[in-house]
């Protein structure tokens, strides 16, 4: 049986101050079972949610880590920088990186398999566009961007990857998948992992949802047989919101 997993997405949100007060009010109010649950707080706070969060079971995560451990390359951060302050997870290939930033599946899957060498787990987001779905193409974009995202890892790295589906037209607009649209994804993605990984291992994988979820449609979507939890962006942002979600997927 899979464990459902909810992780908050902060983006670049929070002050000093208001990150270490959401870490408090969510690890006092995750109780001691239900959800595996992490947040994902912006770099320059990690240090500071991971001394809210010590002692309490809410993991923490980066957002994003490069591709290489050290080096001349100004602005990022590293799998084992994230590791070294306390990090078990990153998010990797969201569309707001693959839209603004310019990363490809290929940049996604090298970075993937530096986070997993560095004993982090990938949480790695795919997801279509709008137009792409109108098109009648979120299948081959689900395929393309799986595949490639994870042309790095293989079998034996398999277990300690999470997949995210992201449509990106569900990301911050208030318009969710419907619980129908996620499950077929979902099990498409899974369906994908089969066939490259065997069943065993397409069965055990944890595949969130992300786009809109909420207080009120978390239930719903996470009782989808191939919806293993979310990934919560602006939801993530509210303790009382956010812990309704945990407690959605308990
Ligand atoms: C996200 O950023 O991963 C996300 C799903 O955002 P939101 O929940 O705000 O749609």
């Amino acid at each position: 049986m899979r464990r459902k997993f909810i992780v908050g997405n902060w983006k670049m949100n929070t002050s000093r101050a208001s990150a270490i007060e959401l870490a408090k009010v969510v690890a006092a109010g995750v109780g001691s079972s239900g959800a595996r649950v992490a947040v994902c707080p912006p770099a320059v706070y990690l240090e500071a949610v991971a001394a809210t969060l010590a002692g309490s079971r809410v993991e923490l995560g980066g957002q994003n880590a490069y591709f290489t451990n050290a080096g001349a390359f100004t602005g990022e951060h590293s799998p084992a920088m994230l590791k070294d302050i306390g990090c078990g997870l990153v998010i990797l290939g969201h569309s707001e990186r693959r839209q603004f930033f310019g990363e490809t599946d290929e940049f996604v899957a090298k970075k993937a398999k530096l986070a997993l060498e560095n004993g982090l787990e990938p949480i790695v987001c795919v997801g279509e566009t709008l137009q792409e779905r109108q098109a009648g193409k979120t299948f081959e974009v689900l395929r393309t961007q799986l595949l490639g995202s994870l042309q790095t890892i293989e079998a034996t790295h398999l277990p300690q990857v999470v997949i995210a589906y992201e449509p990106v037209w569900a990301i911050g607009t208030g318009v969710n998948a419907t619980p129908e649209q996620a499950q077929e994804a979902h099990a498409f993605l899974r369906g994908l992992i089969a066939e490259k990984y065997g069943l065993p291992l397409s069965k055990s994988l944890v595949i969130l949802y992300g786009g809109s979820v909420k207080a009120d449609n978390a239930a719903t979507l996470f009782g989808q047989p191939d919806v293993d939890g979310g990934l919560v962006g602006g939801a993530a942002l509210d303790a009382k919101g956010f812990l309704q979600i945990v407690a959605a997927g308990a």
